[in-house]
């Protein structure tokens, strides 16, 4: 059964199409990262699964129940969810306890009270009942916004941007810390993020959305590995986007021949490759199309190189570790079938060059 379900969800405000005919599960326990560029619909889809947007067409599940669609309309309050929001919306004139109380209705005050401490304690706040949100930092705040959310054991967890309000150094500490959170508790959760590596980070799967509609599910290695088009695979990763042409069943391209996967003969495609699965070989004799270093970032544990291949052609290689070849140096480059992806040429697609 599914913590969470979208079947043929669409979404519009006034005349703007926000979500097309979506269907996406999320299993018990399970933790989906739903991501996409900025306006895809990521939000309305985390709202309409609240309650807080009315659903237009389709139908939302929460633990085998219609919450919305097919007739069904079950306020916010009585869907079983947990929210977290960027901004994490903690009540300022509430001490944290009470902030962290405020949903709970079970039991005692006295069994409530130890409920909130041993969630205090399970996040590393023991102690920090008795403060008031501004007394925290950015990252307090955020782990009493989690367990705040958490208090109620809720059936399914919505997480819309939940780091974004975090300086860089801090997410990292605070979103390892809310994914050990979120595993100890089981619970199944829906976070929105529009940073592709946090998904990957955090998500059992990943969902990506283009302008309102899944393109593809499935797990972070899955859509990295195998992206379903060239969108995709820009969006989970850099890539070098080359133009190619099918001849006799290969796609010819400017780093050599690749596996044309399909596609007519004759067919004008895009050939996107992984900087990472370019590989430099300085012995001029080598197997390989010839490129010239024109420029080196070293990173610390990998080091980005671009180069100019001999057609003119421009690409970056992500090398492991910092010794590469100076700028200047001729090269011979071979490539991982692994890291090609071909597709169909698409030149509107976002990220897609002008050639
Ligand atoms: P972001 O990453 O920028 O937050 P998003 O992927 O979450 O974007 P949504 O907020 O779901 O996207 O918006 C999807 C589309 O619906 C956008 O075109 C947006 O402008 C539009 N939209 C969202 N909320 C409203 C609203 N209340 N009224 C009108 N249009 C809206």
């Amino acid at each position: 059964m599914a913590g969470l379900s979208f079947r043929g969800v669409s979404h519009a405000y006034g005349g703007v199409t926000a979500l097309r005919d979506v269907d996406l599960d999320i299993g018990e326990a399970e933790i989906v990262c739903l991501v996409g560029p900025s306006g895809c619909g990521k939000t309305t889809a985390l709202r309409l699964a609240a309650g807080l947007e009315e659903l237009r067409d389709g139908r939302i599940g929460i633990g085998g129940v219609t919450v919305a669609g097919d007739g069904a309309r079950v306020p916010p309050e009585a869907r079983d969810i947990g929210l977290v929001f960027q901004d994490f919306a903690l009540f300022p004139h509430m001490t944290v306890a009470e902030n962290i109380g405020f949903g709970l209705r079970d039991g005692t005050a006295a069994d409530r009270g130890r409920r909130i401490e041993t969630l205090l304690d399970r996040v590393g706040l023991k102690g920090y009942g008795a403060k008031f949100p501004h007394m925290l930092s950015g990252g307090e705040q955020q782990r009493v916004a989690l367990v705040r959310s958490l208090a109620p054991r809720p059936r399914v967890l919505l997480l819309d941007e939940p780091f974004s309000g975090l300086d860089v150094r801090l997410r990292e500490e605070v979103r390892d810390r809310t994914l050990r959170i979120l595993r100890d508790a089981g619970a199944t959760a829906l976070v929105v993020t529009h940073d592709a590596e946090e998904a990957m980070y955090m998500g059992d799967r990943i969902a990506v959305l283009q302008r309102g509609r899944l393109v593809q599910a499935g797990t972070p290695a899955e859509v990295y590995r195998r992206p379903a088009s060239a969108f995709v695979a820009k969006f989970l990763g850099e890539v070098n986007w080359l133009h190619g042409i099918v001849r006799e069943g290969r796609a010819a391209s400017p780093i050599g021949d690749v596996a044309a996967g399909g596609l007519g003969e004759g067919e004008r495609v895009d050939v996107l490759v992984r900087p990472e699965g370019l590989h430099l070989c300085d012995d001029p004799g080598a197997a390989g199309r010839g490129a010239r270093v024109v420029g080196r970032h070293v990173l610390g544990h990998s080091s980005l190189v671009t180069l100019r291949l001999d057609d003119g052609n421009m690409l970056r290689a992500r090398i492991a570790g910092q010794r590469t070849p100076p700028p200047g140096a001729d090269v011979r480059i071979r490539f991982d079938a692994a890291a090609v992806f071909v597709f169909p040429c698409h030149r509107d697609a976002p990220g897609a060059p002008n050639a």
